[in-house]
């Protein structure tokens, strides 16, 4: 797999600076050193540069090729190396094929940084140079620094050859279909990101490790329990939340009803509240998020169809902040299932960075005439030559078109399937 390495902004913040060079807006590393740090200390993860270990031979084409291919992109694009600073790429043992983004002052910068997954380009040269230009594609465009999943959605569907097969007819003029992409771009965050049955896990809040709703409950807990609690039946509630708290985290699932159940015993805790709702909101949320929750309250609270429904209720009913936050979390999945919904995700195709990626890529091994690779490459992984092919001639025959050919493998993996890859690095081919 060819993955873009996303970290979550919202609240991983790199305390570790270091003198950094940044050109043009790019974090720029220089030294191995550099590199591994950023690996260990600011990622904290175990990834180890294998290049060192390679046979001479092999160190010496991969240098070869990093330069040609970083040479094409300057020439092809006409930049300067202080426009498009040399990108530092390390084959790697315990991570995939990645570029990277990072914190710098709080702001999400691209960094040079390319890992190709000693595991992914195996011992193939093809494959090296394919990913390579690949990862290049996603540095070269700072996908990292973009936060939106799919650029712009469908409107560079165009892009993607698709008049002649007919794709996409009448999804760029669709207004509605936009705002609801939009907004699924912008969600996509709230939800469990390993999800491959996404619909069906909607109704439920899963919390994994690290994900926001985690991330949110464990800060209340410390928010909550470093206070003081002064009379006994504050002592109770106190370790009556803390429990519920706990158990939240623990099951790593909860429904509606739970919220309800939990509603029950903050009420009944009234006293020992933890600051008013909108502090919390305000402690959790940039201001453009939440301060929107606390308007018009009543009148949402009347209109079941309103995405904060439940949420404007819950004010309305003056719950614990505790409970109002809950409530927030189901009714955004809520509203995320009703937005899937009503997508006619069988009618659509993504433009997402991934198809950037490759688009960009294939344009530049085929100034070094090394576009071979990349179908190579789709052919190979998709471990079935001749499946991939009859696939390609059913894509161009009978336009048929299926979901997941353009969505990928889960609706978070903006991949396209490598025999979709595999059929449109043909066509481009073919219409060369
Ligand atoms: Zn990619």
């Amino acid at each position: 797999m060819i993955r873009i390495l996303f970290l979550p902004t919202l609240f991983l913040f790199s305390c570790y600076t270091q003198a950094a060079t940044v050109i043009n807006d790019y974090f720029v590393f220089e030294t191995q050193k550099e590199v591994n740090i950023y690996y260990h200390r600011v990622l904290g993860l175990k990834i180890f540069s294998i290049v060192k270990k390679l046979p001479q031979q092999r160190q010496d084409f991969f240098r070869e090729k990093t330069k040609e291919i970083y040479q094409t992109y300057l020439d092809q694009y006409q930049l300067t190396e202080k426009e498009f600073p040399k990108p530092f790429v390390d084959i790697v043992s315990g991570f995939h094929s990645a570029s990277f983004s990072r914190h710098v002052r709080g702001k999400v910068m691209q960094t040079n940084l390319i890992t190709l997954g000693k595991d992914e380009i195996k011992d193939d040269p093809d494959m090296l140079i394919a990913v390579l230009a690949h990862e290049m594609a996603h540095y070269f465009h700072r996908h990292g620094s973009i936060q939106s999943k799919y650029l712009k959605a469908n409107q560079e569907t165009n892009l993607e050859l698709n008049q002649e097969n007919n794709y996409g007819e009448g999804i760029i003029n669709d207004s509605k279909l936009q705002t609801q992409l939009n907004y699924l771009d912008k969600m996509h965050y709230y939800l469990e990101p390993e999800s491959s049955n996404y619909l069906a896990n909607l109704p439920k809040i899963r919390i994994t490790p690290k994900s926001v709703p985690d991330q949110i409950l464990n800060s209340l807990a410390d928010y909550e329990f470093n206070t003081q609690a002064y009379t006994v039946d504050q002592k109770i509630c106190r370790s009556e939340v803390k429990t519920i708290l706990h158990n939240i985290r623990k099951a790593s699932s909860f429904t509606y009803n739970d919220i309800q159940e939990l509603s029950y015993t903050l009420k009944r805790c009234e006293l020992y509240r933890i600051g008013s709702t909108q502090e919390i909101f305000s402690h959790f949320y940039a201001k453009e998020n939440y301060k929107h929750l606390f308007e018009n309250t009543k009148q949402k609270a009347q209109d079941p169809e309103h995405a904060n429904y439940l949420t404007a209720k819950s004010i309305i009913n003056k719950d614990h902040p505790l409970t109002v936050m809950l409530t927030h979390f189901y009714s955004q999945r809520k509203a995320v299932k009703k937005a899937l919904e009503q997508i006619q995700f069988d009618k659509l195709i993504f433009f997402s960075k991934e198809n950037q990626a490759d688009i960009t890529s294939f344009g530049i091994l085929e100034s070094l005439n090394l576009e071979y690779t990349i179908l190579k490459t789709h052919q190979f992984h998709s471990q079935a030559d001749e499946s991939c092919e009859e696939l390609s001639q059913e894509f161009s025959i009978s336009r048929q078109r299926k979901n997941s050919f353009y969505y990928g493998d889960s609706f978070f993996n903006s991949h396209n399937a490598q025999c979709w890859r595999y059929y449109r690095a043909k066509t481009m081919q073919e219409k060369k």
